[in-house]
C-alpha cells in the first residue's frame, strides 16, 4: 500500500510484482533503542556519499526488533536525511537491500519467550542505499511511514484476519475435543464471543479501505491486538493444566517445544505492543476522534 500511494512509478514496477508473488521478503527497520513510541526521535543516519557515482545513500545506526530481518531481502529504512534536524522533519523513507558487503548490515537475532527468533537486532554501518529507492521524496519519510503504519494497524489485517479464523477454529476443535471444557458453560460464551468479535473486526478493517477516517487504523489495531491476546488466554483455558505442559519430552538441546496454540499464546502477549502499542492508539482516538487536548510531546 505504501508504495501505491507514495512510490514512483519505476519503484512500484520494480517492487510490487516480487512482493504479490511473495518472491521477496521484507522488514521494517523503524524502532530504534530510544525510538519505539516515540518514533521521531530515530537517529538512525542516511547521508549522500560524494564518492558514489550514484550519489547513494549511506546508512549508519541501530534499529531493534526488527522482525525476520535475518530472512528478509529488503529492509524499509526510516533514516535521518537532514543532519541536525528535529523530531519528525528532516527524516526520510529508503528501500535498503540487506545483501550488502561484509559489515555493512549485521543481523543479531533476539530469543523470544517462545524460544523461537522471529525478531532482531540490526546495525547498520554504511550500508548503501540507491537514490532511485528513497520513497516520497528526500524530508518526507515521516509522512510516508505514518502511511504505512495506518495500512499495518488497518488495512493489511484483513489478511491476517485470515489466520485469525484458521486459529480460533483450531480452539474449537480443542473445546469440543475436551470434556470438561465442552461442558462449560463459560467456555462457550467466551468462544462464541471470540466469534462475534472477528466478523466486527472484519468490518471495521474493511472501513479502512477508503483511507478517509483518521482513526480507523488505530480503532483496528486496538480490536485485533485485544482480540488475538484473549484468544491466546482462551486458547490455554480450554486446554486447562494441560495446556501448561510442552507436546514433547523436554531436553537440553530443544528446550521449547511447543505446539502451535502455546507458540500462540505466548506470542501474543506482544499483539498490544507491535504495530503501535494500545496506550499510544488510545492516545490517537482521544485525540483525533474526541477532540481531547494534544499530550506534550518531548523536545
Ligand atoms: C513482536 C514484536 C515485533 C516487532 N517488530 C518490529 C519491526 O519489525 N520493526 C520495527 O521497527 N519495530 C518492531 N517492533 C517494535 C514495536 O513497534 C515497539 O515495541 C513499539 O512501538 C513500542 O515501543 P518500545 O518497545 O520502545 O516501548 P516504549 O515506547 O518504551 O513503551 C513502553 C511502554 O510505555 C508506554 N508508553 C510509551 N509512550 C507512551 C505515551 N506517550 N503515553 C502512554 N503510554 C506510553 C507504551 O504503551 C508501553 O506500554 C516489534 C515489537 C514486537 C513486540
Amino acid at each position: 500500500p505504501t508504495l501505491l500511494a507514495h512510490g514512483t512509478p519505476a519503484q512500484r514496477d520494480r517492487f510490487l510484482p516480487a512482493v504479490a508473488r511473495g518472491e521477496e521478503i521484507w522488514c521494517q527497520g523503524y524502532s530504534e533503542p530510544g525510538a519505539g513510541s516515540d518514533l521521531a526521535a530515530v537517529r538512525t543516519t542516511a547521508v549522500r556519499d560524494p564518492g558514489d557515482p550514484t550519489g547513494a545513500y549511506r546508512v549508519t545506526g541501530q534499529k531493534i526488533w526488527t522482525s525476520h530481518a535475518h530472512e528478509a531481502d529488503w529492509c524499509f529504512v526510516l533514516a535521518r536525511t537532514e543532519p541536525g534536524s528535529h523530531r519528525h522533519r528532516g527524516l526520510s523513507f529508503l528501500l535498503v537491500p540487506m545483501d550488502q558487503p561484509d559489515g555493512r548490515i549485521e543481523v543479531r537475532p533476539i530469543r523470544q519467550l517462545t524460544g523461537t527468533s522471529e525478531f532482531n537486532e540490526v546495525f547498520f554501518d554504511g550500508a548503501r542505499a540507491h537514490p532511485g529507492h528513497l520513497v516520497g521524496g528526500e524530508g518526507n519519510g515521516w509522512r510516508v511511514a505514518m502511511d504505512l503504519l495506518a495500512a499495518e494497524r488497518g488495512v493489511s489485517t484483513l489478511a491476517q484476519q485470515i489466520g485469525f479464523e484458521e486459529e480460533l477454529g483450531e480452539v474449537v476443535r480443542q473445546w469440543a475435543r475436551t470434556p470438561s471444557a465442552a461442558r462449560d458453560p463459560l467456555l462457550r460464551d467466551r468462544l462464541v464471543r471470540q466469534w462475534a468479535e472477528l466478523r466486527t473486526m472484519r468490518w471495521n478493517a474493511l472501513r479502512t479501505l477508503g483511507g478517509s477516517d483518521p482513526a480507523a487504523p488505530s480503532v483496528a489495531k486496538l480490536l485485533w491486538g485485544g482480540w488475538h491476546q484473549r484468544l491466546g488466554e482462551l486458547a490455554m483455558a480450554v486446554r486447562g493444566a494441560a495446556g501448561t505442559v510442552g507436546p514433547e519430552e523436554w531436553s537440553e538441546q530443544r528446550p521449547y517445544r511447543l505446539d502451535a496454540l502455546q507458540r500462540m499464546f505466548l506470542f501474543s502477549r506482544a499483539d498490544t505492543v507491535y504495530g503501535g502499542s494500545d496506550e499510544i492508539q488510545r492516545t490517537i482516538i482521544a485525540e483525533r476522534v474526541l477532540g481531547l487536548p494534544r499530550e506534550a510531546r518531548g523536545q
